[in-house]
């Protein structure tokens, strides 16, 4: 549509970052429009209104910020999934691989109860990595994942595929080949 052409072309791509061969997809541009970020964050709350999710979990950082403005017009519950050490009290954590190395995820273990229904919210999805970590925290307090919702996907890094795979739908506003 139109509104999801205007976001695509706020988006921004850098070439050889953080690595020579990558392209990064800058979504900054965004949060500093207001007109794309209305766009973005009305097109989830469209989609998720007469849902029946009941919290709002996402991963840090830039899934805080498209995350909570979703989470505060549903009246939604905030969970937030974080790198390793940032959450105080009682946590679990999930260690996952990236490309070079590892990466960990925490969840306070009261954030979430047996029962509740989890919208996941990231900017991004590539490998689909980090969501699968954030989704394994949520079913272990004894959550269940209704949806993965992302600004972005890259379909070619098969990670939404991997998702779907898993039994989790997941939804992006913008694709990049
Ligand atoms: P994944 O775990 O491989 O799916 O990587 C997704 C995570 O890495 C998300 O939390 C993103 O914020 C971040 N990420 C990976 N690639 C990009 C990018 O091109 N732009 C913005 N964030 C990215």
């Amino acid at each position: 549509s139109y509104d999801e052409f205007y976001v695509k072309s706020v988006v921004r791509s850098i070439s050889d970052w953080p690595e020579p061969g990558v392209i990064f997809r800058d979504v900054t541009p965004v949060f500093k429009d207001p007109k794309a970020m209305r766009i973005t964050c009305d097109a989830f709350i469209q989609r998720y209104i007469d849902s029946s999710i009941t919290h709002v979990a996402c991963i840090d950082a830039r899934g805080f910020i498209l995350g909570s403005v979703v989470a505060y017009q549903l009246n939604l519950p905030l969970v937030l999934i974080r790198k390793k050490g940032k959450l105080p009290g009682e946590t679990i954590a999930e260690e996952y691989s990236l490309e070079y190395g590892s990466a960990t995820v925490e969840l306070q273990k009261d954030a979430i109860q047996e029962g509740d229904t989890v919208l996941i919210f990231d900017d991004l999805i590539a490998t689909g990595g980090t969501v699968l970590a954030a989704a394994s925290l949520i079913k272990r307090l004894g959550g269940q994942v209704a949806e993965v919702a992302a600004l972005i996907d890259l379909p070619d890094l098969k990670g939404s595929q991997r998702i779907q795979d898993s039994g989790i739908p997941v939804f992006a506003l913008l694709a990049y080949e």
